[in-house]
């Protein structure tokens, strides 16, 4: 079929209607071994469709999705099962956080560190690629889709980033891009490929209308990292634990967050459930703290520093937004893993506390 740019288009293996992929039909390569690509699924229709594509050649695809943090693997593997591959999610939470600290490309406009976040998938990926025997990677990326990670020179910044020049096939686009090593060898046919670039979605949604995939997640979204709200926690708690770990960030996902005084900063319960992942979360130099005498939400603080003045405040933040009446009297317990303790404070008006939210 033509495209809109008068390229030749590839027909999807069965335009009629869905069809469930097929894995090891090969293209004709004699006696090769199958070939193989190691596929990142986000969750979005794209990376959907660049497995289809590939699996469309007879290609054999196996799937990855990541968890960190900031985003599980759910979509990822809805999106295989969408693209009816098989698909494995690895754990980089260590290794994400590491990088998310100091990413060479740095951020996004919030605090995703898009480039170096592909680049450091990409690398895990390879790992696997290594171990599975398999020839190539790719991604479901658009050339000119996203205004900072999806440039051209930002597509080649993660490839050397990944450490895999000429590695990473974007079947979505491999025809406006420079020829993989793979297409080069004839293991993947180019010509079976897209040119599809830019910010519509128009070509993909008829892809996936021909390739029978429906109800796809719409793009964006699932990273906790470009919410900006998220984005200031985190600014925060790298300011005052600068060696902040997975736990921490774990932390930071529930409840609301406040500063207190001498760098520390709690995570106050909005509902029952940031309550009990508050009280599960705590370790041993965190300070976990509920009222005695109302219902009312849990506090956690985060492994503090210097608590002169901060435990007096998080008691008054267990009290004010606590179901007791303004000005009551209320007991706040606090506990350690070794020590605990009652504070007696008073619940005043949540807007006194507007300062030290971070929101
Ligand atoms: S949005 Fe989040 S998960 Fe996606 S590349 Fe950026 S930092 Fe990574």
């Amino acid at each position: 079929m033509r495209t809109e740019t008068g390229i030749n288009m590839p027909e999807p293996h069965n335009p009629g209607g869905p069809e469930p992929a097929t894995h090891n039909r090969q293209p004709a390569t004699g006696n090769r071994k199958p070939v193989k690509g190691i596929g990142l699924l986000s969750g979005g229709l794209d990376s959907i469709l660049a497995a289809r594509v590939l699996v469309d050649q007879g290609i054999d695809v196996l799937g990855l999705t990541f968890v960190t943090p900031f985003f599980g693997p759910d979509e990822g593997l809805e999106a295989g099962r969408k693209a009816g591959i098989p698909m494995r999610a690895v754990d980089i939470s260590e290794a994400h956080l590491a990088m998310l600290k100091n990413p060479r490309y740095g951020y996004g406009s919030r605090m995703n560190p898009c480039i170096d976040c592909h680049g450091l998938m990409l690398r895990e990926a390879a790992k696997v690629m290594q171990s599975e025997g398999a020839d190539f990677l790719f991604t479901g990326e658009v050339l000119g889709q996203r205004p900072m990670s999806q440039r051209r020179d930002a597509l080649r910044s993660v490839e050397k980033l990944a450490g895999l020049p000429g590695r990473i096939l974007r079947p979505l686009s491999a025809r406006l891009l420079d020829p993989t090593i793979v297409e080069l060898e004839g293991l993947v046919d180019r010509e079976r490929l897209l040119d599809i670039q830019g910010r519509s979605r128009k070509r993909q949604a008829e892809l996936a209308r021909r390739f029978g995939i429906s109800d796809y997640p719409q793009p964006g979204g699932g990273c906790m990292l470009t919410s900006e709200g998220f984005a200031n926690r985190l600014r925060e708690l790298f300011r005052i634990r600068p060696e902040a770990g997975v736990a921490d960030a774990e932390i930071i996902k529930w409840g609301r967050a406040f500063r207190l005084p001498g760098d520390n900063m709690c995570m106050v319960g909005r509902q029952r459930s940031d309550n009990l992942k508050l009280e599960s979360l705590a370790r041993r130099r965190d300070v976990f703290m509920r009222s005695m005498d109302y219902p009312g939400p849990s506090c956690l603080i985060i492994a503090p520093g210097d608590l002169a003045d901060g435990l007096e405040i998080a008691a008054g933040l267990v009290a004010s937004y606590s179901d007791a009446p303004e000005n009551a009297s209320v007991r706040v317990q606090w506990m350690t893993m070794d020590q605990t303790g009652i504070l007696t404070t008073k619940a005043g008006p949540k807007n006194n506390y507007k300062e030290i939210l971070i929101s």
